[in-house]
């Protein structure tokens, strides 16, 4: 009975000797495959979000914070307000993934985050987003959104100029019309004596 414990104890290192079993991995130069269901590190759009602050305020840890950031889209996002999680806090729920109005924010596969401080594992969109605007792009479209501006401040002086003018236009027909409608009433008090005369 002895033996066949002893046998049993030696088969598995054996096996694992001559047929290279995996018992640990060499993390993290290896890591694991991750399911597909597998919430990580989130993923930020920049060139998408439109710094609306839902996600900040749905997240039920308070771990949102919005942070200025320069690669996003001054069209879509005029504050260049952009979504800080504090993942020392953060416990993986997705809500402010299934909150985001333009789907701009998703749950990543990247999992490591291990820092040295605190401070270390509170990420701001400088390492969340996985898509972003370069600085040319983003003066291109400040240039555009100042287009924008003009062309929309020249359309609506327009349309003031315009509405002006018309309404000039209405009050000199009221007062012509007035006019007229004095005149036809004296002509008609002149030619009343002259008919009570008759009678
Ligand atoms: S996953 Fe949940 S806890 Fe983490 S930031 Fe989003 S809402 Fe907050
Ligand atoms: S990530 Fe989505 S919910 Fe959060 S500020 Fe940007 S657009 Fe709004």
């Amino acid at each position: 009975m002895l033996k066949i414990k002893l046998l049993k104890n030696f088969s598995w290192p054996l096996k694992i000797a001559t047929q290279e079993i995996e018992i640990t991995r060499l993390y993290p130069e290896k890591m694991m495959e991750l399911p597909a269901a597998e919430r990580g590190i989130h993923e930020l759009d920049a060139t998408t979000c439109i710094g609306c602050s839902s996600c900040a305020r749905v997240c039920p840890n308070n771990c949102i914070e919005m942070v200025h950031f320069k690669f996003g889209s001054p069209l879509k996002n005029k504050k260049m307000q952009f979504p800080q999680i504090d993942f020392g806090r953060c416990m993986f729920c997705g809500l402010c993934v299934d909150e985001c109005p333009v789907e701009c924010l998703k749950m990543g596969k990247k999992v490591i985050m291990a820092g040295w401080e605190r401070k270390d594992i509170i990420k701001g969109p400088e390492f969340l987003a996985t898509k972003r605007f370069s600085a040319k792009e983003v003066t291109d479209l400040e240039a555009e959104g100042k287009r924008i501006a003009a062309e929309k401040a020249a359309a609506k002086k327009a349309a003031d100029a315009k509405k002006a003018a018309e309404a000039k236009n209405a009050s000199k027909e009221g007062a012509a019309d007035a006019n007229g409608a004095a005149k036809k009433k004296a002509a008609a008090t002149e030619a009343k004596p002259k008919e009570g005369g008759a009678a």
